[in-house]
């Protein structure tokens, strides 16, 4: 008898899937009669196992679904949901403020703490908030554009950052194209838009040369196309040339906020010139953030000013957000910076993270994988290629997108949940060893799967 290839084991544990999840497969049927993608959100399709599961309840780092089975969720909502399910100083701080008032265009005191804080962890001096982490990206390029003049943003080929068109591009053989053959969107993105390879000092040096870049927009290490390594000197590079040549340096900290409290840029000494970050950072409440350096925000009031009231068309700055800032935004973000998303909860996270990474760094080596495990913080990732890429183009090289979803598929079965877009695990303070050993032993008995298969 043939052994059987990775789409017949992946057709089996979606055969699986679908018998363990009826209420699940039904649920999925009667979303697509109401929403345009299935679900609420177009991304709640991309699971493994051909539809998602519906949540039943959310606590700590579990999950239940509404076919009774339990999760070990290092999905964490792809990371809005780092603080963990319903985290108790959270939840005590919304039910508070609901009482109180969400919305009111008013700052509340609450909000003096949050900016003091957000000073103090990221080290630059003047903050806004706004809605999402993909708001706070447009904000900061729209910044970026207004006191430079200048059209272009610079990214890397493989990023994300949110619904931001100027990052839907990437390099595919050789050519600059769209980012997950995402829709052009009728935009012209050879006229905003430069995209390089990351850690490529020549091609970043050469980009930026023309004097045409407004901002480079840029996680400090790459986390959307599996996680990307930045290479030794990278940074220094990085920081030079942009100072150089007069374009704006914002570094996105939405997914490597799980380096420590103040992100990779404080953990590792950089200085952005502005910093955003988002998803966990209200405990799942929408929101985002984006501080300044003194210099960008001294460049930005002499072009709109502070406010006089008797002016009363006085400019605004063309960044959206009825609610960004509202009160029940602020006493969330109050609770996670003040409770949860402490150093010594940091360190936890970290801990938990060392443990998976090493045991499944074992199990590979032990059975001689080409595959790797990189971590960064509270996040690990388990790429089946044998090193870590240096950039986009060697994930797109060397990428098994049909180990990925049986991987994916396989989890789900057994219990453990992983981001659906590569395989991504995030710790939040109630993770627990033996959470992470429930992984482990997953991860072993998916390594027999495959190995009895032709690959
Ligand atoms: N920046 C980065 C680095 C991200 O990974 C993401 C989402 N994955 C975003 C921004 C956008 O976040 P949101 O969709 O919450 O706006």
């Amino acid at each position: 008898m043939h052994s059987a290839t990775i789409g017949d084991l992946l057709d089996r544990e979606q055969q699986r899937f679908r018998e363990m999840h009826p209420h699940s497969a039904a649920a999925w049927e009667e979303g697509k009669q109401h929403f345009l993608y299935g679900g609420p959100s177009h991304w709640m399709r991309r699971w493994a196992g051909g539809f998602p599961v519906y949540a039943a309840e959310a606590k700590g780092a579990h999950i239940r679904d509404i076919d009774g089975h339990d999760y070990v969720d290092f999905c964490l909502g792809d990371t809005g949901g780092m603080c963990g399910h319903a985290p108790e100083a959270v939840t005590r701080a919304a039910v508070r403020q609901l009482q109180n008032g969400t919305t009111m265009m008013l700052p509340t005191e609450d909000s003096l703490w949050v900016g003091a804080e957000l000073q103090r962890r990221f080290g630059l001096p003047y903050w806004t908030l706004t809605t999402s982490a993909t708001d706070a990206n447009r904000g900061a390029i729209r910044i970026a554009r207004m006191i430079t003049g200048r059209d272009k943003v610079l990214v890397f080929s493989g990023c994300y950052h949110g619904g931001v068109e100027e990052a839907h591009v990437e390099i595919r053989d050789g050519r600059v194209g769209m980012r997950n053959m995402i829709h052009p969107n009728g935009v012209d993105h050879s006229a905003v838009s430069k995209v390089v390879e990351f850690n490529d000092v020549g091609a970043l040096e050469q980009a930026l040369s023309a004097g045409d870049v407004a901002c480079v927009l840029t996680e400090p290490l790459m986390t959307n196309f599996g996680m990307i390594p930045v290479a030794d000197g990278f940074h220094a590079a990085l920081r030079d040339l942009t100072r150089r040549t007069g374009t704006v340096l914002v570094i996105d900290e939405t997914h490597t906020i799980s380096s420590g409290s103040g992100g990779y840029s404080s953990e590792h000494g950089l200085e952005p010139d502005i910093l955003v970050a988002g998803k966990a950072i209200a405990g799942g409440i929408p929101a985002g953030i984006f501080g300044v350096s003194r210099e960008i925000a001294e460049r930005l009031w002499a072009i709109v000013p502070m406010v006089n009231p008797r002016v009363r068309q006085s400019a605004h700055l063309g960044i959206g957000g009825t609610l960004a800032g509202n009160a029940l935004t602020v006493a969330t973000m109050r609770a996670v910076l003040e409770e949860v998303l402490t150093p010594a909860n940091f360190e936890l996270m970290s801990a938990n993270a060392s443990r998976l990474a090493e045991a499944a760094r074992k199990i590979i080596a032990a059975n001689k994988l080409p595959w790797h495990v990189t971590q960064i913080g509270a996040r690990a990732e388990i790429m089946f290629m044998p090193q870590p890429p240096r950039n986009g183009a060697d994930v797109i090289a060397s990428r098994r997108s049909d180990l990925e979803a049986l991987l994916h598929a396989f989890y789900m079965n057994e219990g453990i949940l992983v981001t659906p877009f590569h395989t991504m695990f995030l710790m939040c303070p109630a993770t627990t060893s033996a959470d992470v050993d429930r992984h482990t032993d997953v991860f072993a008995r998916f390594v027999d799967l495959v190995r009895g298969a032709r690959v």
